[in-house]
């Protein structure tokens, strides 16, 4: 049986070979050595072509030994880089062939093209290398939608796809390395990114920020001289862990931008001590805190600590407040005072509708254990009762009274 079908088999392949020898492969549209254009056809938008390896030989990819007994054809469809706009869909006609070598376990293969095609890839080694390239240049949905115009249908997922199986290259040397986090969700996830200072390149990314990660990382490179990090403990540690020999730097851009946050906390809080004073000056401010008027309207009181931040934070935004209705009077657009702010469009636009300094919302009220009791002490602060210890007795008393009638009542 087995016998009889190598017989057709052979037939099948010389009459193959006898009817289809006469095509050439068009030079505009070369195949590479070893494959043949057997037949040309057009379905609607793409052409069709029906290629075949013109090898007597395969070599099994076991045993690596050529194998020409042929056992069987079967047709693997493969998309090429476009012809002229047009998209080219490839039939590769791929013989199976027979192992002959005794010690090899593989008894059939199928012919490989590895300079054409990957084994079991869906397009050609050409395509997906044009596809990488536009990825690249590019991204995923706007790398989709430039192939379209070149002829190559495609997603931009499949482009994305592309790139990320580009090998990352290897890591050699580095002396001078560079470490910060960047994000990849905004606020959610974060990665981090492994910078060669001296070549000015990304070398790598790492999936997360934690420090035992980048210490692996910098544990595998003991020639790192020196890492500049940010100011954080995590990468501080890591440095401390994974390059021990190393001389740690504050990395340029974080002294800046700490520098810069310094100094302006501290203008800012110079700002709203200046203004108190000269509140202070003016006979602005009582001495004993006004009584708040409703129970709606008592806050807790936050503390000096955090009083002073609120007062800093809130003469910085007062002191921005200034400034942009100072850039708005000269003139300059919103989008200008927004750029030159840091701040973004929508807030500006938010401060001019208002029209007063921002931020003198009233803030969301905490719960505190005096709420229970803040009617009472309104309502005593109202009759005229300054004595706090006095109104504390009465809540105590009242207090003692409740708990002994609801024991009456539950005994
Ligand atoms: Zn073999």
């Amino acid at each position: 049986m087995e016998a009889v079908r190598q017989v057709i088999c052979s037939l099948s392949e010389r009459v193959r070979e006898e009817t289809h020898s006469g095509m050439q492969t068009p030079h505009f549209f070369p195949l590479g050595e070893g494959l043949e254009l057997t037949e040309m056809e057009r379905q609607e938008d793409q052409l069709v072509l029906h290629v075949m390896a013109t090898s007597r030989s395969a070599r099994c990819p076991l045993c690596n030994q050529p194998a020409t007994r042929l056992h069987s054809r079967y047709r693997r469809l493969v998309k090429d880089l476009p012809c002229t706009g047009q998209q080219v869909q490839l039939i590769l006609h791929v013989r199976k062939f027979f192992c002959d070598t005794v010690e090899c376990v593989r008894k059939v293969f199928a012919e490989r093209l590895p300079q054409f095609v990957a084994p079991w890839a869906q397009m050609t080694t050409r395509l997906n290398q044009a596809l990488q390239t536009i990825g690249l240049a590019t991204c995923g949905r706007l790398g989709a939608r430039l192939a379209a115009h070149l002829g190559i249908t495609t997603s931009w997922m499949t482009i994305v796809r592309r790139v990320m199986a580009l090998p990352t290259p290897p890591v050699d040397h580095v002396e001078c390395l560079g470490l910060d986090d960047f994000a990849f969700r905004r606020g959610r996830t974060f990665g981090t990114v492994v910078v060669d200072l001296d070549a000015h390149q990304i070398i790598d990314l790492l999936p997360d920020r934690q420090a035992e990660t980048a210490a692996t990382w910098m544990g595998k490179h003991p020639e790192i001289t020196h890492v500049s990090r940010d100011r954080g403990t995590e990468y501080a540690s890591a440095s401390s862990t994974g390059a021990p020999q190393a001389i740690q730097v504050a990395a340029r851009f974080h002294v800046c931008k700490n520098l810069s946050e310094a100094v302006q906390r501290l203008l800012a809080r110079v700002l709203s001590e200046m203004k108190a004073a000269s509140q202070e000056g003016s006979g602005k401010t009582n001495t004993q805190k006004e009584p708040f008027a409703s129970v709606e309207e008592w806050r807790p009181d936050p503390g000096v600590q955090v009083a002073r931040t609120i007062a800093t934070r809130r003469g910085e935004r007062d002191a921005r407040y200034q400034q942009a209705v100072h850039l708005h009077e000269q003139g300059r657009s919103i989008k200008e005072i927004a750029s030159q702010l840091g701040i973004s469009q929508r807030t500006v636009r938010h401060w001019f509708a208002r029209g007063v300094a921002p931020d003198t919302r009233p803030r969301r009220k905490r719960q505190s254990d005096f709420d229970p009791y803040a009617a009472y002490v309104l309502k005593r602060w109202h009759d005229g009762e300054r004595n706090g210890t006095r109104i504390f007795q009465e809540i105590a008393a009242a207090s003692v009274t409740q708990a002994h009638n609801a024991w009456s009542i539950a005994s």
